[in-house]
């Protein structure tokens, strides 16, 4: 049996393609390191290996790896029995939570991925407004199926063409793609087929291209011209919700969308997906409407208490403060160094730049040295410190990246920027 990361990554091409089971985890390289165990703000690979997390499972760990308090929680849990196909009071408690925080807050279905949550989204969306059309911006990410995995078609048209294999271009053109940070954009789209625009979805911070912050007008015009046309806004908060504030990123800038869809941190860790809006809409989704979805997985139990202790654990223990304020202080500790590079950080979301100009939408993200960058990682694997293998991923701090982890890892950051 193989022992080493590489063996291992041998054996994993033979069954998975790419080795993998997401495409991101194959840019580590030459090869992936395998995990062993992770406790706390570490992963400790197959070789003993012992790296500072940045990457956090993709965002749903804010309290850091396997947290005591969660653990035991499911530990009990477990003991009950873990798939029952009928309802538990667990997805009571942690509904009502949700719900306490996310606006407009009247209903909540649970699913089991981000994937989901704005697939149903989008359905609900469509099923309300009976219209056809869905707006979103390049550079968001909002999961794996077919609507969203669109990129902007020819400058003539708005309408959308496949950015992946396997979606047919009858799909695409039913998703019109406006450009972040750029009012002109959206309100050309809705001049031209406003009547017929069910939803924009939109990642209200991007945590997709890297991270890139909304212009101080962007989100409230985005508000506007949606309420005006009739359309529903869609604030994807799968990454920001539960990690800008308690009430995600409509709390934090003050903007309430019609439909919100969550994911990540309100699982703790375990797939999870849910759709939030005010009852008159949810009031559409089966049984007690006719926009349908399912689940034989939808609030599993151990999810269920995983996202409840872990809401819980944040609300005791000032979590959400304590990972902003570790990003923040690793942002300054970076500023001006060396050669040329420009941080995007919001809260404890928080991504280098290898460029001198500003990072304000994809174009501009795409722009940058994306090679610099992948050295840059890979360089700090070899220090003992995980940020994202890609440039168009997030680093995260959790409430377990202390400042001595902090401190530790700023200096190493600067070898690496050094020897470059
Ligand atoms: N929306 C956003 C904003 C995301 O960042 C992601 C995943 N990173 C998704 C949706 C899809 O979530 P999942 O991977 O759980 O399907």
């Amino acid at each position: 049996m193989a022992e080493s990361s590489r063996e291992l990554f041998e054996e994993a091409k033979k069954i998975f393609p790419g080795g993998v089971n997401s495409p991101v985890r194959a840019a580590v390289k030459p090869y992936p390191f395998f995990v062993k165990y992770a406790k706390g703000a570490y992963v400790y690979t197959e070789e003993g290996n012992r790296l500072i997390d940045y990457v956090l499972g993709y965002g749903p760990l804010i309290l850091g790896h396997a947290n005591d308090y969660v653990l035991n929680k499911i530990k009990e849990g477990l003991n009950n029995g873990w798939l029952f196909g009928a309802p538990n009071k667990n997805e009571i408690n942690l509904g009502k939570k949700i719900i306490s925080y996310v606006k407009p807050g009247g209903k909540i279905r649970y699913v089991n991925s981000g994937t989901e949550a704005t697939m149903t989204a989008i359905r609900l969306a469509r099923g309300y407004t009976n219209r056809k059309y869905l707006v979103k911006f390049d550079g968001c990410y909002h999961g794996s199926h077919d609507s969203v995995l669109v990129q902007a078609g020819s400058a003539a048209t708005e309408f959308g063409v496949p950015n992946t294999l396997g979606v047919p271009n009858d799909v695409a053109k039913l998703t019109l793609v406006a450009k972040y940070n750029d009012l002109n954009s959206l309100e050309n789209i809705f001049r031209n087929y406003g009547d017929e625009i069910a939803a924009v979805i939109v990642e209200p911070v991007i945590g997709n291209m890297g991270v890139i912050k909304p212009n101080k007008d962007f989100l409230q015009g985005l508000r506007k011209i949606t309420k005006d046309y009739g359309s529903l806004l869609i604030f994807d908060e799968v990454i920001t919700g539960f990690r800008l504030s308690m009430g995600g990123a409509q709390k934090y800038f003050n903007i309430d969308a019609d439909i919100v869809t969550l994911g990540k941190i309100i699982g703790g860790g375990f797939p999870v997906g849910a759709v939030v809006s005010k009852s008159e809409i949810m009031d559409y989704i089966t049984p007690e409407g006719k926009v349908f979805n399912a689940g034989t997985f939808n609030a599993h139990p151990i999810t269920m208490i995983a996202g409840l202790y872990t809401l819980e654990f944040m609300e005791k223990n000032n979590v959400i403060d304590k990972a902003s304020n570790s990003a923040k202080i690793l942002n300054e500790l970076l500023l001006d160094y060396g050669i040329e590079y420009t941080i995007n950080r919001v809260e404890s979301m928080m991504q280098i730049f290898f460029t001198d100009k500003e990072i304000n939408n994809a174009d501009d993200a795409r722009m940058a040295n994306k090679e610099l960058y992948t050295k840059f990682h890979e360089s700090l694997i070899n220090k003992g410190v995980f940020i994202p293998p890609s440039q168009f991923e997030t680093m995260f701090t959790s409430y377990e990246h202390n400042e001595d982890i902090i401190n530790y890892t700023a200096e190493k950051i600067k070898e690496v920027i050094k020897g470059m």
